[in-house]
């Protein structure tokens, strides 16, 4: 873990860029500014962790542009406390920002040495979401309902575990589409049985894989 003034300049440039991409929630950009990205990077990478671009990690997978980060961390309208479930832990990164925002933070990852990298790095910079190896598509059930659901890879479609375990009131964010591009979806569970679904900008993520996502 290792911080200093470079890294730190560099951090500060990259809030300015996302202001003047329309970010304006000050907590996501107070957290971002906070949150010593290059850690959730490999050595290779780690100069080029300020740079508003997804960057390459374990198991063929991608931590995302930061821009995408600000953009759906944003989106979910997060209140102090509230109980999130992200799909896709991925390096960690994203849970370590919904964590120093004060949510309450769920995270699966398919990869196990991803999910086992991620929580080593989470608990060496003192964050304690709970994590676990599976089939995010499925959500977890153990902890529903959800006050928000944020998914982190494209989904060809709305997983139905995903909605029922939202909490009424509650959101579910998630890139719906092909494989190569998706419209950032959310969906809003508004009583028990009424879901509302909105569609917003286009972006490109990894394949959600699983039960309700992708095949392998
Ligand atoms: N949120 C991550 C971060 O902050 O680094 C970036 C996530 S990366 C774009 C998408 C992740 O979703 C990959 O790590 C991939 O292994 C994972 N993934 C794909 N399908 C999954 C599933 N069914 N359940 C859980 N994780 C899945």
């Amino acid at each position: 873990m290792q911080e200093s003034y470079k890294y730190r300049g560099k951090r500060a440039k990259l809030i300015d860029h996302l202001r003047s991409k329309g970010i304006t929630d000050e907590a996501v950009l107070e957290a971002m500014l906070k949150i010593p990205r290059h850690d959730f990077v490999e050595g290779a990478f780690q100069d080029q962790a300020y740079e508003d671009k997804a960057l390459p990690i374990r198991a063929g997978q991608t931590i995302s542009q930061p821009f995408t980060v600000a953009y759906q961390t944003q989106m979910m309208g997060l209140s102090r406390g509230m109980k999130v479930l992200e799909i896709g832990t991925g390096s960690g990164y994203q849970a370590a920002v919904l964590c120093e925002m004060g949510m309450k933070v769920f995270s699966i990852e398919r990869s196990q040495t991803l999910h086992e990298e991620a929580k080593e790095c989470l608990t060496a910079l003192g964050y304690e979401p709970y994590l676990k190896c599976g089939d995010g598509s499925l959500g977890w059930k153990l902890y529903q309902p959800f006050q928000r659901i944020l998914v982190t890879a494209a989904s060809p479609d709305i997983p139905e575990p995903l909605k029922q375990q939202l909490d009424i009131g509650g959101k579910l964010i998630i890139p719906v589409g092909g494989r190569d591009s998706q419209l950032m979806t959310v969906v809003t569970r508004s009583s028990a049985d009424r879901f509302e679904v909105q569609s917003y900008q286009r972006f490109s993520f990894v394949p959600l894989i699983g039960a309700h996502g992708w095949e392998d």
